[in-house]
């Protein structure tokens, strides 16, 4: 372990671009750490409203103790909003994507970034599951591309996958983890490989206790205890893929499939489900039902 200064303390300024579940969390995190920070989405309506859960986020905080008055009005005074790129990404450091997760979109992004800020920008991805090489083999100096993969919501769960290719420089790897240290998370070191290390684990447990419900081996609950109570999970697989979202889910299960091979074969259920609209809180129904709970 290294004692020597963090690189990331460097960074003054920061653009995020995709407002949406992490897009606003990550820019939530970047300007508590005193960074100046530009959420950007191509909807204007994204922008206020990710601006508006940051504040709500950080005015929950203050209420439950755990962030002072002062601490979340000097987040506030590092955030801004942008339906404008270029307003966005100028003069930044870093650049974090966090967009829906399609190839083509990212490379798109990627190129564009690639093509309009300086070699000695990083250029960050919150893929969860595509291959970085390619999205950054769309950037000029491909080099500087790193994964930062955030869990949501972001500004509370503490880990980030630090995931470099084959052709990141280890500045910009050093700088992405700094970066996280300075956000207040927990870095790890991933190579890029399909599922990185969280979510080929995590996509592996899900879908066999979706094979257990199938199976009925238990009921989802009961299979979500054998896991809290039995090995120390905080959540059980059934109830986090209800939170995540089966669809999103799925299309993780479909994607390593053909990565990584039979074994990560999504159940017939889970499509059973998607196919029904049955896809989690969000939908108000997944393994559990969510129609009491506030939905989005
Ligand atoms: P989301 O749908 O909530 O938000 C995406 C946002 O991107 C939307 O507001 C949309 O308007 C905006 N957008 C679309 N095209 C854009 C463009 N060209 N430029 C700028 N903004 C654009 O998606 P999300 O759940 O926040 O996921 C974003 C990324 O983070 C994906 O790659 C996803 O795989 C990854 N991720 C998601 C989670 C999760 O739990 N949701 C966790 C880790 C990583």
């Amino acid at each position: 372990m290294t004692t020597s200064s963090n690189p990331a303390t460097s960074i003054q300024r920061a653009a995020v671009l995709g407002a949406g579940t992490m897009g606003h969390g990550i820019a939530h995190v970047l300007s508590a750490a005193g960074i100046d920070t530009r959420l950007f989405d191509i909807s204007e309506d994204a922008v206020a409203s990710g601006l508006k859960k940051v504040t709500g986020n950080l005015d929950k905080g203050v209420a439950r103790g755990k962030v002072t008055e002062e601490a979340r009005d000097a987040a506030l005074s590092h955030l801004s909003g942008t339906s404008d790129m270029d307003a966005a990404i100028d003069g930044v450091q870093i650049v974090i994507e966090a967009v829906p997760e399609r190839m083509d979109l990212k490379k798109k992004i990627f190129a564009d970034l690639g093509a309009k800020l300086g070699a000695d920008v990083v250029l960050a991805t919150n893929t969860s599951s595509l291959s970085i090489l390619e999205i950054a083999q769309a950037a000029a100096s491909p080099e500087r591309v790193v994964g930062m993969h955030f869990f949501n919501p972001v500004h509370i769960m503490k880990l980030v996958e630090v995931v470099r290719t084959e052709v990141t420089s280890n500045d910009a790897a050093e700088m992405a983890l700094g970066l996280a240290r300075r956000m207040g998370k927990e870095p790890i070191d991933v190579r890029d490989a399909p599922g990185f290390a969280s979510s080929r684990l995590g996509i592996a447990i899900g879908m066999e206790a979706i094979r257990m419900v199938e199976e009925k081996v238990a009921s989802p609950e009961d299979i979500d205890k054998a896991m809290t109570l039995g090995y120390g999970f905080p959540m059980g697989p059934l109830k986090l893929t209800d939170l995540v979202g089966l669809d999103v889910r799925l299309a993780i299960a479909d994607y390593l499939k053909v990565e990584l091979g039979d074994r990560f074969d999504p159940p017939q259920l889970l499509r059973d489900m998607v196919e029904r609209g049955e896809l989690g809180k969000k939908s108000g129904k997944g393994f559990y039902s969510w129609e009491d709970s506030a939905r989005g």
